[in-house]
């Protein structure tokens, strides 16, 4: 039975203590500073309550002296306060006390603080004087670490050096509810990975019940039959999962997979230190999913800047910017790179005829096509109202004219409802970069619009191709 020191002047005070607790614990009393101070240092107690009313002015010096004294100074100590003397409570929890209470209280408050107080000495008991180094050296490297990720990786890298593990990551969700690696003993620092929950039950339960998963056994445990053909090859191995809870929310998980069929599986020690480290890395784990959504953000935004809302294509600068790239490389590499540039015939009329909204309508029927058919290498773009554009990398004369042909002959079959059986056709111009035949990407693009005026002119729903002189 765990020994709870009572400190009280006054006898009855002490016998209405001493009902509350002796329940559940062995209860020691002492009724001064001296006899107090004395009965901690022979017998230590698990817990010791003051009560600061009746010891008066002496109250303070014996929490003092207890705090002070090396042999009780690591024994959890609660104050008890009358309400009169709530202006004292700050100075006594300076003065090194851990909790208080004010009088009266229910007596089941009282067996709940100190439950809590011998759970948390009970913590960090089992840890080992290396865990103890590693979290301390941990918190110092936090305070002063401004990069989470870089924290969370020093993190992860401290845990493999101190427990003899396979895998150990932090893993944080996204605002879209993505898992994401954003630390592991097995990937490089700054990657990341997006992790299947499917093929991770015991996150997903972790995540689902907000409490630490413990599979002692991989090949056994119910938890993971849905995915024992994926982990048949893995040894026999243990993995534990701590979800990281900031303000209540789970915002990732702490995982770690022990790094052979350890004998004791998951022990007390293991599962002590990844909860502290869980909570540890809470803060750089909450900055690093701030960081990694403006990320996101940013890319979406740029995302959004370089494309045409309506089609979704490129738009003209970004085809430009593209397009001078492709054109350096067919330089250096002395490989062809051709252009295509298309307007639609008549648009003025399907406009004033069946509106502009299936005026709109066509040109993202007529992307979405340009789409299906290109090369991921390919680029193309709403160069203007309705004309696009098309760059074609180490494409030459030939395969150009025949992509566009099919592109011509696809858009002149479009079947678009709202046409009522009309169908739209556009006219091409097409130029291609080969032997230092032009010296800019300018020049060419130029050339294919120049050539597209010409299958205008000669009658539209067309393809005219630059002649160019090499
Ligand atoms: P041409 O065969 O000579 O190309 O004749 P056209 O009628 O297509 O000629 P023009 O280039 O003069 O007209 C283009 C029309 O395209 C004018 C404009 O109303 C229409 N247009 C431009 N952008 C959009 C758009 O975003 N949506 C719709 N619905 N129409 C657009
Ligand atoms: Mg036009
Ligand atoms: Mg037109």
């Amino acid at each position: 039975m765990r020994k709870v020191l009572v400190i009280d002047q006054q006898v009855f005070s002490r016998i209405k203590l001493k009902d509350s607790l002796s329940s559940e614990y062995f209860v020691l009393e002492a009724n001064n500073e001296k006899e107090a101070v004395g009965l901690a240092k022979t017998n230590p107690p698990d817990l010791v309550i003051l009560d600061m009313e009746m010891l008066g002015e002496n109250s303070s010096s014996v929490c003092r002296k207890l705090k002070e004294t090396r042999e009780t100074k690591n024994i959890p100590l609660i104050l008890l306060y009358t309400n009169e003397q709530r202006d004292d409570i700050a100075n006594g929890l300076h003065s090194g006390a851990d909790d208080y209470l004010t009088k009266p209280f229910n007596p089941n408050d009282l067996l709940a603080r100190i439950e809590i107080h011998l759970r948390t000495r009970d913590y960090y008991a089992d840890l080992r004087k290396i865990d103890l180094l590693m979290l301390l050296e941990l918190t110092e490297i936090i305070s002063v670490t401004r990069n989470p990720k870089r924290i969370l990786s020093i993190i992860v890298e401290r845990m493999i050096e101190t427990i003899d593990v396979s895998r150990c990551s932090i893993i944080g969700i996204n605002d879209f509810g993505e898992l994401l690696v954003i630390a592991s003993s097995d990937l490089p620092e700054n990657k990341e990975i997006k992790l299947n929950l499917k093929r991770y039950p015991e996150i997903e339960k972790a995540l689902s019940t907000q409490r630490p998963i413990v599979v002692q056994d991989v090949k056994s445990n119910p938890l993971m039959k849905s995915v024992r053909e994926n982990i048949k090859d893995l040894p026999d191995n243990s993995i534990f999962v701590v979800p990281i809870v900031k303000k209540q929310n789970v915002i990732g998980t702490f995982f770690l997979r022990t790094a052979s069929p350890l004998k004791d599986g998951i022990t007390d020690r293991i599962f002590k230190l990844c909860q502290i480290i869980a909570s540890i890395s809470g803060n750089a784990l909450e900055n690093a999913m701030i960081f990694e959504s403006m990320e996101t953000n940013k890319k979406l935004l740029e995302e959004l800047s370089v494309r045409d809302s309506l089609t979704q294509l490129y738009n003209h600068q970004y085809y430009h910017t593209r397009f001078e790239e492709e054109f350096s490389r067919a330089q250096r590499y002395d490989l062809p790179l051709s252009c295509i540039f298309f307007d639609i015939d008549d648009f003025k009329k399907i406009n004033d005829r069946y509106g502009h909204l299936t005026g709109d309508m066509v040109l993202r029927q007529i992307a979405r096509l340009i789409k299906k058919l290109l090369r991921k290498s390919d680029i193309s773009a709403r160069y203007g109202g309705e004309e696009f554009a098309i760059c074609l990398p180490n494409t030459g004369t030939d395969s150009a004219n025949q992509f566009a042909e099919r592109l011509l002959v696809l858009i002149r079959e479009l079947s678009i409802q709202q046409l009522k059986g009309e169908h739209v056709t556009v006219s091409m111009g097409t130029s291609t970069y080969m032997n230092n035949n032009v010296a800019s990407y300018r020049e060419l693009i130029q050339l294919a619009d120049k050539a597209m005026y010409q299958a205008k002119e000669s009658g539209k729903n067309r393809i005219c191709c630059a002649n160019i002189l090499s």
